[in-house]
């Protein structure tokens, strides 16, 4: 697979939704405003972490099980539009993220990365934000997601509960 190939995998991420809200005109257009505006975490948001500046939400169209986006609360579009409050709590949450898709899945890898602009392959260019998502020696899920299939073995409630449930978790024992 190429690096092209791989990173092709994300591009399809709220697609669906962001052209339909797009074509609205909608001043709601954009869903991770929507999704900061939609209270506390809950297997309904997705939300698996709320901070004070930023939270972690289900990727609604993941490429593997626990696809989590990590999104500043403020609607902007570039990583330098961030505060440094911002930046470093986007950081942070992105780390305590990666500990608990480990603790949740226990994965063989994990991907992190971000799509910056429409030609890099953002769903959502207005709205920066991260990927971190878990990685299995074998796993097939960029593939079929480049072939326009994807193959989800649990659903986003299951992720939701195992996500929050292992994020609470480690948020605990580093107290
Ligand atoms: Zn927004």
């Amino acid at each position: 697979m190429t690096l092209e190939q791989l990173w092709a995998g994300w591009r399809l991420e709220y697609v669906e939704e962001a052209s339909a809200a797009e074509r609205s005109g909608s001043a709601d257009a954009c869903v991770f405003c929507r999704i900061a505006d939609s209270g506390p975490p809950s297997a309904d948001n997705g939300v698996v972490w709320r901070g004070p500046l930023t939270y972690a939400v289900l990727n609604a169209f993941p490429y593997a099980s626990g696809h989590l986006l990590i999104v500043p609360l403020r609607h902007v579009p570039a990583l330098g539009d961030l505060t440094e409050e911002e930046s470093t709590e986007l950081w942070r949450t992105t780390v305590a993220g990666a500990h608990a898709l480990t603790c949740a899945y226990d994965p063989d890898g994990l991907n992190l990365g971000a799509n910056l602009g429409r030609a890099a392959g953002a769903g959502i260019p207005k709205h920066v934000h991260l990927h971190v998502l878990p990685r299995w020696s074998g796993d097939t899920n960029f593939m079929t997601a480049v072939a326009g299939v994807r193959v989800l073995p649990e659903n986003l409630d299951d992720s939701w509960r195992r996500v929050h449930g292992a994020w609470a978790a480690s948020s605990t024992s580093r107290g």
